[in-house]
């Protein structure tokens, strides 16, 4: 049996590390990862797809850093890219190219160029336009490229409209229509392989459902290629498995039935088998530690003003997203009611809203909790904050993988007008 496994850190140390003991060492607010808890995801989705020809390509816009990244290699596991910037990331943590896919609608022709180049396993592609780009660029290069249609299933995968991918009205994939029309056009690309189906219907799913779905259509669609005569060497699931964000409420899937979906799914399908997690990898290993800057009595309740922001972690302010909060003080406070704030001059930076946590002071240090993707890795300089440290934790020691940024980086690239030309 298998039960969903949290890594919520108990009293304040994450993987074994003291996180204000951490705190004193790094400036706030910084990002802290557990090596183990990210370790633990990893193998245990590799246990759950034993007897299959299954590969792994983290998501890498889950979280791009590239220490994060450099465990994904050790591990076995390659890259789901979206950009040249994200094969780069990849590279340089050591994961060979070979185990990358590249997603993604807008690939531009400089991208697909320079992923041919560096020799990324295939293309998931979202358009016939981007086909036609891939058989020019690999016709020059004089090699053949290897793809997967992304088709978009036309499933609900009742999650927040902004994180949901899979239905007809999406911008992804082509629908089944269209990518059978590739298939049986195929001489038209002779430099493109098309031998692979890829769907990803989107993010933080909590229910089995939308996945049964979409490999049900995967699969019909699969067979109908297969009785005429069409090599499908890879089929994609994509990524999409939902966490725990607040802890009693949400009600993650367990690995093994995921997995068990996907066998029954696929059954009878002998080729390889591509999953894209993303979240369910990262988002509970890594924390946000910030400290409260200051407590602001307002005319109707109490705001946590904290030193971390809405450019730090984008969630809340994007999605209404929630995020568990642990203060890391050790004695036992009575509970109050706050909105949790950034000092960001957006009303939208607010982290919780009438959130109830043990008192908090001006100094101590607050945890915000499944802060290891999409948090890092959409973070920005708005009201030119520089971007936070990020820390790998393992078994009791620490490694910094990003140092916090500078002013000076922050401004690098810009210069006051130096010479005016004529345009
Ligand atoms: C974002 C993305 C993923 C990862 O999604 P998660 O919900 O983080 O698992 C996988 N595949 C593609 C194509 C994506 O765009």
């Amino acid at each position: 049996m298998t039960i969903y496994q949290s890594f919520l850190p108990a009293a304040g140390t994450l993987d074994g590390v003291d996180l204000p003991t951490l705190a004193a060492h790094l400036p706030t607010p910084f990002y802290a990862y557990s090596a183990s808890a990210i370790r633990n995801r990893v193998t245990q989705l590799q246990q759950a797809l034993k007897g299959l020809d299954a590969r792994l390509c983290f998501a890498v816009k889950a979280n791009s850093n590239i220490g994060v990244l450099n465990l994904m290699a050790g591990l076995g596991v390659g890259a789901d890219i979206v950009s040249l910037g994200e094969l780069r990331r990849a590279q340089r943590a050591g994961i060979a190219a070979s185990r990358i896919v590249f997603s993604g609608v807008g690939k531009t022709e400089e991208e697909i160029a320079a992923a041919l180049v560096a020799g990324v396993w295939r293309f998931n592609l979202e358009s016939a336009d981007e086909l036609a780009l891939l058989q020019a660029v690999a016709r020059r290069q004089g090699v053949i490229a290897r793809a997967a249609v992304r088709v978009n299933p036309d499933v609900d995968a009742r999650t927040h409209a902004k994180i949901s991918t899979g239905k007809a009205e999406n911008k992804f994939g082509v629908g089944f229509d269209e990518a059978r029309i590739w298939f049986d056009d195929a001489a038209r690309y002779p430099n493109v392989r098309l031998d692979g189906l890829h769907a990803h219907i989107g993010s933080q799913i909590l229910e089995l459902a939308p996945f049964e779905e979409a490999l049900g259509r995967l699969a019909t669609f699969w067979r109908e290629l297969r009785d005429d005569g069409h090599i499908i060497e890879s089929i994609d699931v994509g990524g999409g498995l939902g966490v725990c964000y607040r802890a009693g409420t949400d009600r993650p899937l367990a690995v093994a039935d995921y997995v068990a979906a996907i066998r029954r799914g696929l059954e009878g399908y002998r080729g390889r088998i591509v999953l894209e997690p993303g979240r369910h990898l990262v988002a509970e290993a890594g924390v946000l530690v910030t400290r409260v800057i200051r407590v602001k009595h307002g005319q109707e309740r109490d705001f946590l003003v904290l030193d971390a922001a809405m450019n730090d972690l984008m969630r809340p302010a994007l999605y209404d997203a929630w995020h568990d909060m642990h203060p890391l003080h050790a004695e036992p406070r009575p509970l109050q009611r706050y909105d949790v704030v950034g000092p960001v001059c957006e009303t939208g930076d607010t982290f919780a809203r009438d959130r109830q946590l043990p008192r908090c002071e001006a100094g101590d240090l607050l945890l915000i909790a499944g802060a290891g993707a999409y948090g890092a890795s959409m973070g920005s300089n708005y009201n030119s904050r520089p971007l936070p440290a990020e820390v790998l934790l393992d078994g009791g020691r620490y490694a910094v993988v990003r140092r916090r940024q500078s002013f000076e980086q922050m401004l690098a690239g810009e210069q006051l007008p130096q010479a005016w030309h004529a345009a």
